[in-house]
């Protein structure tokens, strides 16, 4: 597949109403939905632009806030299916994200589903989300998933609170039967605050930590750290530039799950903001991505399809006409570091990732 003619995913915000309230909310979601989301006969449009791109036509994901808030949820899904669009869904775990709810999703052909979860224990993530007993809803969550047979994606933010807890959570995760783990790293946008973060000399320790995962029967996916496949090509060349936490980190792994199933392989998906994945929020603004808050056009009276293929940004984003280390860097096709984290630092969408530890030790590798 031609990644600059067709996505792989396009994401779409239905709504920002959301009955949770979490810290790090990139979608600054709130208890009731916005007067300007889009309504139904506009969400339909833009499902109709997305059955646009020619086949195999991009998963439509549906994201939020939660998209159980929206009363033409199931509507709009059927309509999607019809027009023989997959879609993929990422509520939030409330208890609306009930039996009766995922056989209804079932039988619509909802193929994958995602749920957060951003700690092994109930502190942790409960801190984050901020609403007493959801670790265990959570946890519940997955298990009915994982036996309605969906494809479960558990995902979780890296913060702060969580770091020591990572071998814990990847064990968690394999005994709860989860084989896709979508590990984020942290933006400063939304209700995203700089808090939260780990050390940007931990970035590189994590990243490093997720090679050896990938190697225990689980999919790992980043976002927001496209330099994990830089990590992963380096680490197949024998270099690793981690440190202590890194050292800490396996040491807690192995302990927990014994040495690894397999051997690491080399496959990369150069997808990033823009390149493979778009956005479109609430009110019908498209974006490279969710964490990119550089807006490219509005489906109301842009064509997804038209702005995706054509619009000078995102063609240059393609081109990894980047400045800095990035620019020249012998990665920056597949990686390219995070335009979203250069946008939210430096307000200059091609400048460096401040988090990749070639950018910050300013290190070359040609
Ligand atoms: S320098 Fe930039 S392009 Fe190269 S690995 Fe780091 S973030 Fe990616």
């Amino acid at each position: 597949m031609k990644l600059e003619k067709v996505p792989l995913l396009v994401f779409w915000e239905s709504t920002k109403a959301c009955p949770l309230l979490c810290r790090h909310c990139r979608a600054n979601a709130i208890l009731k939905p916005l007067p300007d989301e889009l309504n139904t006969k506009e969400a339909k449009l833009l499902i109709n632009q997305i059955s646009e791109f020619e086949n195999p036509k991009p998963v439509f994901i549906i994201t939020g806030g939660d998209p159980l808030m929206r009363k033409d949820l199931f509507e709009l899904i059927e309509y999607a299916r019809s027009l023989g669009i997959a879609v993929g869904l990422s509520p939030a775990v409330s208890e609306n994200l009930n039996e009766k709810v995922l056989l209804k999703l079932k039988n619509l052909g909802v193929k994958i589903i995602s749920v957060s979860l951003d700690g092994a224990s109930k502190e942790t993530h409960e801190y984050l989300r901020q609403v007493n007993g959801i670790y265990e809803m959570t946890i519940n969550a997955i298990k009915m998933l994982v036996d309605f047979g969906f494809q479960v994606q558990v995902n979780t933010l890296i913060w702060k609170g969580n770091l020591n807890e990572l071998p814990y959570l990847v064990k968690l995760l394999l005994d709860l039967n989860v084989r896709i783990w979508e590990v984020f790293f942290l933006i400063i946008t939304g209700r995203a605050g700089k808090e939260l973060d780990i050390e940007i000399n931990e970035y590189e320790d994590v990243v490093q930590f997720l090679v050896d995962v990938s190697r225990y029967s689980i999919q790992i996916r980043t976002v927001e750290a496209p330099f994990y496949r830089r990590a992963k090509l380096e680490r197949l060349k024998g270099k690793n530039y981690s440190s202590d936490l890194y050292c800490k980190l396996i040491e807690k792994l192995k302990e927990l799950l014994g040495e690894p199933k397999c051997e690491l392989d080399n496959r990369i998906l150069p997808t990033r903001d823009g390149f493979g994945v778009i956005f479109v929020s609430y009110n019908g603004t498209i974006f490279p991505s969710g964490f990119l808050p550089y807006p490219l056009g509005n489906i109301k009276k842009d064509h997804l399809v038209k702005v995706y293929q054509e619009h000078p940004i995102l063609k240059k984003l393609r081109e990894a006409k980047l400045n800095g280390i990035c620019g020249n860097c012998i990665y920056n096709k597949i990686c390219g570091g995070s335009r979203a984290r250069a946008y939210a630092q430096y307000g200059d969408l091609f400048a460096d990732d401040p988090a990749c530890i070639l950018t910050y030790l300013k290190w070359q590798i040609y």
